[in-house]
């Protein structure tokens, strides 16, 4: 067996698929298209990072020659237990450690015969773009919804890419797009953030708005509906993903590492140490729980649901400006005597700008 295809037994014995290898040249076309939709305000700044480092292999490791690409399935038919107000690839325990260990193992396998080989690896957070590489290699297409399409598991895949100074034979991209005519996801985008074909604007994606700190701007609160993190609906439209086979769980035990959340009252109520032991293995864990109740006080004004009223108006107490005014739009979203009396005696006493605005936007006054 020669190092190629012991990388490849390796992989599969991993629970990793559809692993590919490309060369280590830098990737100029993304290079340039990265530069484009940032100047277009097409891309946020942290999506974008630094668009030389992130597209030059030789900047991340020094001597990269190969880079190799793996996908990780995390579509399971075990899915149904769990409610689709977090994004699937959060349902499961943090796949930054998951796919990260091991691409690791690629890395160890490599090194018994290549003991003065040098590794990086790149998984989401790392110095590279995954998803042209992996396009590069072979692993998938790039699809209208700007996913990257695997032939076997359709895109509800994580990427790892592994770079390395060995020099192994590259595979080539897949030949041709695969969209055809279909055009589902950009129908059924909530926002509209996919503007065209392969065209995304990453501020107005459901995916970047509910995980970004702060603010969430009025236009898109309605339009988040049930999401409290994450937004899969430009995949789970997509044909690629109807009818693919559950993956083999050698990477995720479901039983142990799946992330089941409390009702909305409950994660309002979290202190530190409450949603530390619910997601501390969890990908959404490095946000914060801000982030989490400001999204589940939106989720609860979208039910507008009177019962609701009295847990949202206890946030209005919350010394987070962010948390109070997002109350404030739920208890207007909800309309009850109870939601406005709340308000009208919060605002009484209210002292940040922001918030006083939220108050008197929630009233109408
Ligand atoms: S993730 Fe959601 S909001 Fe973002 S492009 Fe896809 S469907 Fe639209
Ligand atoms: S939904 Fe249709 S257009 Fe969108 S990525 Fe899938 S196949 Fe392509």
């Amino acid at each position: 067996m020669n190092l190629r295809e012991a990388i490849e037994e390796k992989a599969l014995n991993l629970g990793l698929t559809n692993l590919k290898i490309t060369h280590g040249k830098p990737f100029l076309s993304e290079r340039a298209l990265l530069q484009e939709r940032l100047q277009m305000g097409l891309l946020t700044a942290t999506a974008a990072g630094n668009i030389i480092t992130r597209t030059d292999p030789e900047l991340a490791l020094p001597g990269a020659a190969s880079i190799i690409c793996a996908a990780l399935p995390y579509k399971f038919s075990q899915d149904i237990r769990q409610e689709n107000r977090l994004a699937r690839y959060a349902r499961l325990r943090d796949y930054h450690a998951v796919l990260g260990s091991a691409m690791e193992d690629l890395a160890k396998l490599i090194q018994i015969e290549q003991p003065a080989a040098q590794f990086r690896i790149s998984v989401d957070t790392g110095p590279l773009v995954e998803r042209a590489a992996a396009c590069r290699a072979g692993v998938g297409y790039i699809g209208k919804n700007c996913s990257l399409i695997t032939q076997n598991h359709g895109s509800f895949v994580l990427l790892g890419a592994l770079l390395t100074t060995v020099a192994l034979p590259a595979d080539e991209p897949l030949p041709t797009r695969i969209c055809g005519t279909c055009r589902a996801c950009l129908d059924a985008c909530p926002t509209g953030a996919l503007e065209a074909p392969y065209t995304l604007r990453e501020t107005a994606c459901l995916s970047y708005l509910t995980q970004k700190k702060g603010w969430i701007p009025r236009e898109y609160r309605t339009l988040i509906k049930e999401k409290l993190w994450g937004c899969d609906v430009c995949q789970d439209v997509c044909p690629y993903n109807q009818l693919q086979p559950a993956p083999d769980l050698t990477l995720w035990n479901t039983e142990d590492d799946t992330i089941f959340l409390p009702d909305l009252h409950t994660i309002l109520r979290w202190g530190n140490k409450e949603y530390r032991t619910a997601l501390q293995m969890s990908a959404l864990y490095w946000r914060g729980r801000t982030v989490l109740q400001r999204n589940a006080l939106l989720m609860l004004g979208n039910r507008h649901n009177g019962e609701d009223a009295a847990a949202i108006a206890a946030c209005l107490r919350d010394p987070r400006p962010v948390i109070r005014g997002h109350a404030a739009w739920a208890l207007g979203e909800i309309q009850t005597g109870l939601a406005q009396q709340r308000l009208l005696q919060a605002l009484e006493h209210e002292k940040d700008k922001n918030v006083q605005e939220e108050m008197k936007s929630a009233l109408q006054v």
